[in-house]
């Protein structure tokens, strides 16, 4: 049974009610902006009105996220990084998207679970959550029973991740970078690294390793995902090895290779291209050497 379904439905609102009180002083996410979301706009550039892009099956997740009948995903419109490469920055930096209710959110949930999705897959979600948390509470009461996948970019608070314990059942945040140098160079945050490592060690103590059903679909755990940029930029070293000695040799690891450059990638030199064969078979070396036991290669055959 999912997490959630464990909890008191009142319980669920109430934390709901506490977290749009936080938007009168937001520090949902990383940032930590305590800004007045009613009047105001922040990195997130995002105010009161819950935003999406698209919303549907997906097919091109993880194959333990997506499975066979694929992941109900949700894309909320706008972000609190500013990555330069972001492969969807027409959502993310450039705010396409429409305005929805959380009754609606909360039918689209049911309309996922109904198209026989495993799970809803909130895709980042951390500056849209007092709505997103309304719409989780409405779709329990009209029969919603699969697992969230909390699909993020890894600038958390972890304050605010305290609040979903027992709601999420699958964390996937991205580990983008291992140093702050790099967060701050390509993706406009001083302090990514720090606070992502706060948020990993706190996704962990609430849902453990991944465990899988006996389709082999996620319905619990930790999935982290780490993007292999060009010339080791993401620091993938110090990534996995922080991995490997905070969090466990058996943490789940998803080691992408789809990078290519998009938006603003094409006025730094040294992003301003896919990643080689070498570059990433370099990563699975490390993965060998450090001794992690659940890498999934998203990419190049190895
Ligand atoms: S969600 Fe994050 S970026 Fe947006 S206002 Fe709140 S703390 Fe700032």
């Amino acid at each position: 049974m999912v997490s959630y379904l464990m909890l008191e439905l009142s319980e669920i609102e109430k934390r709901s009610f506490l977290l749009f009180e936080k938007l009168k002083n937001c520090n949902l996410c990383g940032w930590e902006c305590n800004i007045d979301r009613y009047s105001k706009k922040s990195h997130c550039r995002s105010g009161i009105e819950l935003k999406i892009s698209s919303y549907g099956p997906h097919f091109g997740e993880e194959r333990i996220i997506s499975g066979k009948r694929g992941s109900g995903t949700i894309f909320f419109t706008n972000c609190s990084l500013k990555c330069v490469y972001c492969q969807n920055y027409d959502i993310s930096q450039l705010g396409n998207g429409y305005v929805i209710s959380e009754e609606d959110l909360s039918n689209i949930m049911l309309k996922l679970q109904n198209l026989g999705c495993h799970n809803i897959n909130l895709v980042t979600p951390t500056h849209f959550l007092p709505q997103i948390l309304k719409g989780i509470f409405l779709a329990i009461k009209k029969g919603l029973k699969i697992p969230f996948v909390y699909n993020c970019g890894g600038y958390e608070n972890v304050e605010t991740l305290k609040i979903l314990d027992g709601i999420i059942d699958i964390y996937m945040p991205d580990a983008k970078y291992g140093d702050n140098e790099k967060g701050k160079k390509y993706s406009g945050i001083p302090d990514y690294w720090d606070k992502c490592k706060r948020a990993l060690i706190e996704m962990k103590r609430q849902v453990g390793d991944i465990v899988l059903n006996e389709e082999k679909v996620a319905i619990k755990g930790l999935l982290i995902r780490h993007l292999i940029l060009p010339n080791d930029i993401s620091s993938t070293e110090k990534v996995l090895k922080f991995i490997k000695e905070e969090l466990g040799e058996n943490t789940w690891i998803s080691l992408l290779s789809q990078y290519h450059p998009e938006y603003k990638a094409y006025m730094y030199p040294e992003i301003d291209r896919r990643i080689t064969y070498e570059e990433y078979y370099k990563s699975v070396e490390i993965v060998e050497k450090i001794g992690l036991k659940n890498v999934i290669y998203q990419g190049f055959l190895i």
